[in-house]
């Protein structure tokens, strides 16, 4: 099998940084987590030259890293991609880039990270058959995230071709934004690989009122269950989450869609939705490849929860033109199977229901 690139999901915890190596010791980077630890340990062995550093939006789960990417590859990027979606004077790289432009180690300005009336190629290489492509946000999307105040509502949706293989990066793009993506297609993205956007959680700004939990819980039910129907058929799913993140990630309605739509989903780490003691699980549900946030020994929060437990850990996929492969796949699946079987163990990705 040909192998065009290797697309790492990697472990930060909560938040996403995707690399894409491309051969020859260069790299696109799709976000780079809260921080660059983790991606700076992957570039450092593998990169001497980012093709392309793309900041899907300027959350702090995405785009912490930047600076110190920016600073440790000083005039060894070609392009810089990111976009404004909240007021100057909040726009953190703004002032970042800025610097490191003007000092010339960022060689060229930065782009906007905008597609026009077609897909924009953000890199192509014909002789292997890959491109990355920007399929969201046009111009007008941005500014009307912007005038919403809802910075994951003008997140960057990538799609990697090779061949007849596609893997979609869609940030935390909203439900707003994949009702706007399958209109203008007019039908849906077919995917070997998605890292699920928002890290599996609501994609509206519906909130849970006491009045009616389980309208709410329907709703959102509904709204994931559209999006993997009707937008987005992936076979595989990323969630990258960490352990003791509060926010819930992943929901799970997300966990149910998926489901539902028979496909495959694998977390960086572990919730504690899935297991009743994760120190018991410690290196992981299956040993953490390559750089991973997740810990081989106990690590727990000030309040004392387990933090960083790898369930996948890091994913690394091999895109061919023909094939996609995502490394231990099989052997993760098997893992998981097994924790079903632990009275301690109920993995939220094999739950075929959501309502308790
Ligand atoms: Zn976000
Ligand atoms: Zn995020």
């Amino acid at each position: 099998m040909t192998i065009a690139a290797e697309c790492y999901f990697l472990d930060v915890g909560q938040g996403s940084s995707n690399v894409i190596l491309l051969g020859e010791r260069r790299a696109l980077v799709i976000d780079c987590g809260r921080s660059a630890s983790i991606p700076l340990q992957l570039l450092k062995r593998h990169v001497d030259q980012i093709v392309a550093l793309i900041v899907s939006h300027n959350d702090i789960d995405h785009h912490g890293g930047v600076t110190d990417i920016l600073v440790a590859y000083p005039k060894a990027i070609d392009q810089l991609y990111f976009l404004q979606d909240r007021p100057i004077e909040h726009l953190h790289l703004y002032a970042v880039v800025k610097k490191e432009h003007e000092a010339g180690n960022l060689v060229n300005p930065p782009l906007r990270l905008e597609r026009q009336n077609k897909p924009r190629i953000i890199y192509q290489d014909e002789s292997a058959s890959l491109s990355l492509e920007l399929y969201f946000p046009t111009f007008l999307d941005n500014l009307d995230a912007q005038k919403a105040a809802e910075s994951n509502a003008t997140s960057a949706v990538l799609i990697l071709f090779c061949g007849s293989r596609r893997v979609v990066f869609p940030g935390d793009t909203s439900i707003d934004d994949w009702r706007r993506i399958r209109t203008r297609l007019g039908k849906a993205i077919a995917a070997d690989i998605v890292a699920v956007p928002h890290h599996g959680g609501r994609l509206s700004q519906t909130r849970s009122t006491n009045k009616s939990q389980t309208e709410y819980q329907r709703r959102i039910a509904d709204e994931q269950h559209w999006l993997y129907t009707e937008a987005l058929r992936c076979s595989h799913a990323v969630v990258s989450v960490g352990t003791s993140n509060n926010y819930g990630h992943p929901r799970a309605e997300t966990a149910l869609a998926l489901r539902q739509a028979q496909t495959v989903f694998l977390c960086t780490q572990i919730t504690q939705r899935c297991h009743d003691e994760l120190e018991q699980l410690r290196p992981g549900v299956i040993r953490p490849a390559f750089p991973s946030r997740s810990r081989p020994t106990q690590d727990r929060t000030p309040s004392g929860r387990s933090r960083n437990v790898a369930c996948a850990g890091t994913i690394i996929a091999e895109i061919g033109p023909d094939k996609v492969t995502i490394q231990r796949l099989e052997q993760h699946q098997d893992a998981v199977d097994r924790l079903c079987r632990s009275p301690a163990g109920h993995p939220l990705c094999r739950e075929m229901s959501f309502e308790s």
